[in-house]
């Protein structure tokens, strides 16, 4: 599933492709996936350019003319793939949008996900973005608000996958973020040594550029189809359950926290 580094990837090329054009049609196949009837849709986007493309969180957000916003949101995962045609462009997808030029990008959910169009000034009250919180790479994303975040009794990795805490990281990254950072998923963010919590922001600032760097995962396309460089050997002990732990040689084990899974090294990430 696309992560902050995903995302981040699709969003600046998004941006650097798309900035500028203008809508002209929309083709939706499945029409769950708005925020209001299709025709409706239709009308509103119709004629409307993009100015800016940038992603918060696991959001990606079209800022586009006459005061509107464009909002996607990958779901458990998506193509959102560009073509430089609309007759060459991906026979599968559930929407497409089209532009004067006669470009076009086309979305494919592998399960559900979602486009809503909503006016500037309700964005504020747009339910499932208006409280995710800053990202890792954000520039106030500072280990003063790392800290100030890191309180509490919930398990750290609980508030890391808190998406109005952090933006972005699900359940793929954080794995090796707590073993880089010899943390028990399950350890209370109170219970955590100041140096921890250091530590802990330097590993996840690092790891999140790197990934990003990367073009993100091998398994994930950009917007241009092409696969991020992180295959299954990137990882340390995420998805490696069984393996030898790379720092000791435990063996890593995969264990419940909560609603999720961890992959962790018992020996390394004590309790
Ligand atoms: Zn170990």
């Amino acid at each position: 599933m696309a992560e902050l580094p995903e995302l981040m990837v699709l969003s600046k090329q998004m941006n650097e492709e798309l900035k500028s054009k203008e809508f002209k049609s929309v083709d939706v196949i499945q029409e769950k996936c708005l925020n209001m009837e299709v025709d409706s849709f239709k009308d509103q986007i119709t004629g409307k350019t993009i100015k800016k493309v940038y992603n918060k969180g696991k959001w990606i957000f079209f800022e586009l003319t006459d005061n509107y916003h464009l909002l996607l949101n990958l779901g458990m995962g998506a193509d959102i793939l560009y073509h430089n045609s609309d007759k060459n462009s991906a026979e599968e997808y559930q929407c497409r949008f089209n532009f004067t030029d006669s470009s076009c990008f086309t979305c494919k959910f592998w399960w559900f996900g979602h486009v809503d169009l909503v006016l500037n000034n309700e964005l504020s009250d747009h339910k499932s973005t208006k409280d995710i919180a800053i990202s890792p790479l954000d520039s106030d994303f500072t280990l003063d608000y790392f800290k100030k975040i890191c309180t509490g009794r919930a398990m750290i990795k609980n508030i890391i996958l808190n998406q109005k805490k952090v933006g972005g990281i699900g359940n793929v990254y954080i794995h090796d973020i707590l073993f880089k950072a010899k943390l028990h998923p399950k350890k209370p963010a109170n219970s955590l040594e100041s140096f921890q919590i250091d530590n802990l922001f330097e590993v996840m600032v690092e790891n999140i550029r790197y990934a990003f760097d990367k073009k993100g995962l091998a398994y994930e396309k950009d917007f241009y189809g092409k696969n991020g460089d992180l295959t299954k050997d990137y990882f340390l002990v995420a998805y490696k359950e069984g393996e030898k732990c790379p720092y000791c040689g435990r063996i890593i084990e995969k264990i419940k926290t909560g609603s999720t899974s961890s992959y962790i090294c018992p020996e390394c990430q004590k309790l």
